[in-house]
């Protein structure tokens, strides 16, 4: 049995008052026996929320991670510093990284490697652009990204890590998959998965990104392959945040 993750993903947003007060505001909203919920923060406010989430259900994050163990990379946060300050999981290869900085996908398997590493799961967003859907190259292109992991790091290592799919036309654009086309895809990566190693397949948490919001997140997390959510806009506020945390349970 897969346990359900709802994940936020801040981005770069708000304040150092602001991010430890939304911090706050979603541990003061939990109730007994919450679990399955984490916060993506931008690294300057990781310790500030850190102090705020530790010892509660709500787990941290961080958005991105460098592709090299440690050094003369001007700029980049490793791995190991991420763990220093409390992060569970660090995003990788989110389609704002793919598309505006370059990350490629050996750049983003090697993110990947080195998050496991430090024993910090690391979250690999997979997704097609509109164009791609439009060329029927939906498929092809999850297989591409989720390939170069699996050749840098082997398939078992997928069974320390969740997947998001975040289809990137539906990512900040109110547009969001139907429920019959998110599940689609959760499938057929899950069955992809499944004809390398069937257990690792089984028990990884594939996630849904792309405009979910409180009005639309029982549909996607009824869906059988559907495990969760990774939510950037809807993560902002509390409130809408938690919805979505309810509609899955
Ligand atoms: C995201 O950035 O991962 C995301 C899914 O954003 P939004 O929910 O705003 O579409």
């Amino acid at each position: 049995m897969r346990q359900t993750l709802i994940m936020g993903n801040w981005k770069m947003n708000g304040s150092r008052a602001e991010s430890q007060a939304l911090a706050q505001a979603i541990v003061d909203g939990l109730e007994p026996g919450d679990q399955g919920i984490a916060v993506c923060v931008p690294f300057v406010y990781l310790s500030d929320v850190r102090s705020i989430v530790e010892s509660t259900p709500v787990a941290l994050g961080a958005q991105n991670v460098a592709d090299q163990e440690k050094g003369a990379y001007t700029g980049e946060v490793s791995a190991a510093m991420l763990k220093d300050s409390g992060c569970s999981y660090a995003l990788v290869g989110h389609s704002e990284r793919r598309s505006y900085y370059g990350d490629s996908d050996q750049s983003v398997a090697a993110r990947f490697c080195q998050a496991q590493k430090e024993g910090v799961t690391p979250v690999l967003c997979i997704g097609e652009t509109l164009e791609e859907r439009e060329q029927g190259q939906t498929f092809s292109v999850c297989d591409r990204q989720m390939e170069a992991v699996i050749e840098a790091a082997g398939i078992e290592a997928l069974a320390n890590s969740v997947i998001a799919y975040e289809p990137v036309w539906a990512i900040g654009t109110g547009k969001t998959a139907t429920d019959e086309q998110a599940q689609e895809v959760h499938k057929y990566i899950r069955d992809r998965l499944a004809e390398k190693n069937q257990e690792v397949a089984e028990n990884l948490q594939i996630l849904y990104g792309g405009s979910m919001k409180p009005e639309n997140a029982k549909g996607l997390l009824a869906q059988p392959d559907i495990d969760g959510g990774l939510i950037g806009g809807a993560s902002l506020k509390a409130e809408s945040f938690l919805g979505i945390y309810r509609s899955a349970s």
